[in-house]
């Protein structure tokens, strides 16, 4: 489908999810097929932009975890040209568009440019939980969940550590792999258990999925070893049940349990 000039565009805001294309949404399926063009985030997978139509343009925007390649001011001006010429754009980002997703930018980009835009939600990697089989709440054990990021804009992430070191405390930790010393510093230095569980997934949902099960004493060492390549999303306070990381985890996976 080609742009219609002179018809107004609108940027739908896409959750890819943590990459299975079986985790998007009804919504998100139905976003991406429609697309006449696909700007997207370098962590979706080729399964998913598979979706689109053959005759949509698909626009790698390059971000990458550790600041973007493609300058965030680029990607907003590209996302309002495409939308000024008609067509309908799908912003598809990994995960859920408003988890450390830089929405907020672009759709203030959109808005002074006077761009109709909308939000399809989607799942977000702290579900990586279910691939440890485990739960982000627990009556009894924690009332909230902290999603927190590794680092910002200005380096490495700064949080309320005490609040994040207490005992029964989960937090999902995106971005964290390079940050990790880091934050396992802060949080024993702010009186966290060295022997507090940590999980740490990568490539959640995807086929090359692995699990590292660790505590947070050892977290730095573990991750080190381990060398992950992909994306990966630290699970503060989680161990794998055992009966559902039997269930789910691929074969190597059971020597990462060594480190438990
Ligand atoms: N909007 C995304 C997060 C983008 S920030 C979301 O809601 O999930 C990028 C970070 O997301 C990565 O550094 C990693 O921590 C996490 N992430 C994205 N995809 C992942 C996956 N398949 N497995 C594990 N972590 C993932």
């Amino acid at each position: 489908m080609a742009p219609t000039p002179g018809t107004p565009g609108i940027v739908s805001f896409v959750g890819a999810g943590p990459g299975d294309p079986d985790l998007l949404t009804l919504r998100a399926v139905r976003a991406i097929e429609a697309a006449e063009v696909v700007v997207h985030d370098r962590l979706v997978p080729a399964a998913i932009l598979a979706l689109a139509g053959p005759g949509a343009r698909l626009v790698d925007a390059g971000k990458e975890g550790f600041g973007p390649s493609v300058p965030q001011a680029e990607i907003d001006a590209m996302l309002v040209a495409f939308a000024r010429s008609g067509a309908r754009v799908v912003r598809l980002k990994s995960g859920d568009p408003g988890v450390f997703g830089r929405l907020e930018e672009e759709i203030e980009a959109l808005e002074a440019a006077g761009i109709p835009w909308e939000i399809v939600p989607g799942i977000t990697s702290a579900a990586a939980a279910a691939a440890i089989g485990q739960s982000l709440t627990r009556r009894g054990r924690n009332s909230g969940v902290h999603l927190v990021t590794g680092h910002d804009a200005k380096g490495f992430a700064d949080h309320d550590w005490r609040a994040l070191a207490r005992p029964g405390e989960v937090a999902a930790i995106y971005m964290g792999k390079r940050a990790a010393r880091y934050i396992a510093g802060r949080l024993l230095m702010h009186g966290a258990l060295p022997e507090t569980p940590v999980s740490v997934v990568e490539n959640a949902s995807r086929p090359d999925e692995r699990v590292l099960a660790t505590t947070l004493g050892a977290l730095p060492e573990a991750l080190e070893a381990a060398g992950l390549t992909g994306p990966a999303v630290i699970l503060l306070g989680l161990a794998p049940r055992r009966a559902g990381a039997e269930l789910h985890l691929p074969e190597p996976v059971v020597a990462w349990e060594a480190f438990l």
